[in-house]
């Protein structure tokens, strides 16, 4: 693998490799982890995404069970069953998969997650903690972005990072993580005026924007370090992420590729939200 690429599988292996371990530590002292997951409807993308989800669960010894239910359940039936799922001992991550069918409030759902549950830290109360800097169950995908920030060996500190697109669940989280880590942090988005004005100066370029290839080599800075969150498909339909890897390649110092970067992290950062879950009270483990 060319060197300039950050190597997300390796990185997902090694982390779940790690989390394995810890998992085995746990059962010795009483605690089986265990991940429920909420899926609604049969959305493919979705039950793809479960499955996947739970594949990785097993196959560290975390112990998942997913609630199926069809599209038309009533809210009501879902709330219930995630009140069920906070009071019972047994289960330390409750995840809602998203998109919920329309008739479902998602907020409300969320909202109804107790927070020490919520493996996604879509909560909130995880939100509002993480902007205070207390520790907090953080969003799967900015987690992992910062593991691999370390594993790549790239100092943050006084780096200016920018990131193009500010969701809830990628862009805002991951600026918030970065300036926590003492980088100067540029949020971008779709009323950016000048936009390339902004990723030119990037030391660290985050891309989560959700549009193929849309990040070329005239936008970065050289020996910048890139970070390609998005997931498309191109007008082959061929998968692809949010900068054209091929055309940064040989100005950027490290760029995550697509496939194989940013994507196999996210799952491994559930695991690894799962098991600080249900460790939130035992004090060997706590920070
Ligand atoms: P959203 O659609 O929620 O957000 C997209 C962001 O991009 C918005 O903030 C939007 O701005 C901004 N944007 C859109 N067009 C432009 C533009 N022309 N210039 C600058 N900014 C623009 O997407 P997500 O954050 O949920 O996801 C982004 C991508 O990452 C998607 O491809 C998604 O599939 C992928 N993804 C990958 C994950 C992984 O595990 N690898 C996990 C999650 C997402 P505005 O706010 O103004 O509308």
């Amino acid at each position: 693998m060319h060197t300039k690429l950050i190597d997300g599988k390796e990185i997902a292996r090694k982390k779940r490799k790690e989390l394995e371990k810890r998992v085995i530590q746990l059962k010795g002292m009483g605690i089986y982890p265990r991940l429920a997951v909420i899926l609604v409807g049969d959305d493919s993308a979705s039950m793809t995404y479960v499955r996947n989800k739970q594949k990785a669960c097993e196959e560290i010894g975390i112990e998942s069970d997913v609630y199926h239910y069809e599209a038309e359940t009533d809210e009501e039936t879902i709330l219930q069953k995630v009140e069920q799922l906070n009071q019972n001992p047994s289960v330390h991550g409750i995840l809602v998969q998203l998109p919920l069918p329309k008739h479902i409030d998602s907020k409300k759902v969320i909202l109804a997650i107790d927070p020490n549950k919520d493996v996604d830290g879509f909560h909130p109360i995880n939100i509002g903690k993480r902007v205070l800097g207390e520790r907090s169950l953080v969003p799967c995908t900015p987690l992992g972005i910062m593991v691999m920030l370390e594993e790549a060996g790239v100092s943050i500190r006084g780096k200016h990072a920018v990131i193009v697109g500010r969701s809830n669940i990628v862009g805002k989280p991951i600026g918030q993580l970065l300036l926590d880590n003492d980088a100067t942090v540029t949020f971008c988005h779709s009323k950016t005026e000048n936009l390339r004005k902004y990723t030119l100066q990037a030391d660290i370029l985050i891309v989560a924007v959700g549009k193929p290839r849309f990040i070329r080599a005239e936008d970065v800075k050289e020996g910048a370090v890139v970070f390609d969150v998005g997931i498309n498909r191109d007008e082959n339909g061929k998968l692809c992420g949010d900068v054209d890897t091929v055309d940064v390649l040989p100005k950027v110092s490290q760029i995550t590729p697509v496939p194989g970067g940013v994507g196999p992290m996210t799952i491994t950062m559930l695991l690894a939200n799962t098991i600080q879950a249900a460790t939130m009270n035992v004090d060997e483990f706590s920070d």
